[in-house]
């Protein structure tokens, strides 16, 4: 994660995760009143997404921490729920929706362990089986290096038994996470795709060789696993393409 600019909301403490995250983004953080402040300095920009990808905000989520995946229309619903853990993504896939979905595009870092820890507790106090994941709004572990967010999440899923919490990513950023008791309640997800399509099309991305080594090595410690091909391109010869990418794993 290449951070140039680090805004904080004025209200939020410094604390370990805070102190964590700034120790390890390197920067002094602006304080601020008004997220208005974060959105003007982007829409000044002549490219308001790159300078996204390289603009933080620490903030707290001020809605749903939680909230049911809308699913799209016409479409089988994967039954996902959505934890908000934090919006945008310092990757450049060039179909990425996220680059169109959010007017400004905003890095935004949700902090507070505390009101996760409550909101989850009321979903695993609920007699059904969710798959809860932090990947809809963001890429799971590009926070992994900054934050102590993903390792958090693991253990307090590994607690409980009703829920599974899946890490959906494009990086290799697992390291923090091999060792812990993870209790087989956090899957590791990995997008993928074929050599062709990472290469012309998911600039900062992990290559497919070294994001099937992450997967292995996770494999290795007991994590389940899961991969997901969001989207598949066609063009000639993808399917053979696509074929060899599944015999891969
Ligand atoms: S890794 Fe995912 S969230 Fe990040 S730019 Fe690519 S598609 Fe978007």
């Amino acid at each position: 994660m290449k951070i140039d600019t680090l805004f904080m909301d004025h209200s939020l403490p410094l604390d370990d995760e805070t102190g964590y995250l700034i120790s390890r983004i390197h920067l002094e953080p602006q304080r601020i009143q008004d997220p208005g402040e974060v959105y003007d300095f982007i829409n000044r920009s002549d490219d308001p997404v790159s300078l996204a990808k390289r603009t933080l905000y620490l903030t707290r989520n001020k809605g749903a921490l939680i909230r049911n995946c809308p699913g799209t229309c016409h479409y089988t619903c994967c039954d996902y729920t959505i934890l908000h853990a934090g919006t945008f993504c310092t990757m450049d896939c060039s179909y990425c929706i996220l680059q169109a979905y959010f007017h400004p595009p905003v890095l935004q870092y949700f902090a507070g362990f505390e009101p996760v820890r409550q909101a989850l507790q009321a979903v695993f106090l609920q007699n059904k089986i969710f798959r809860i994941g932090t990947g809809e709004y963001t890429d799971s572990l590009i926070w992994e290096k900054v934050s102590l967010m993903p390792e958090f999440l693991v253990k307090t899923f590994a607690e409980q038994q009703n829920s599974v919490l899946e890490l959906k990513t494009k990086t290799v950023n697992i390291e923090s996470l091999l060792n812990l008791d993870h209790n087989e309640k956090t899957i590791l997800s990995w997008s993928l795709n074929t050599p062709e399509i990472i290469r012309s099309q998911e600039r900062g991305t992990a290559s497919l060789t070294a994001r099937l080594e992450a997967a292995r090595q996770a494999e290795s410690k007991g994590y389940r696993l899961a991969f997901h091909f969001d989207p598949i391109v066609i063009y000639p010869g993808c399917e053979e393409q696509y074929k060899t990418v599944i015999q891969k794993f």
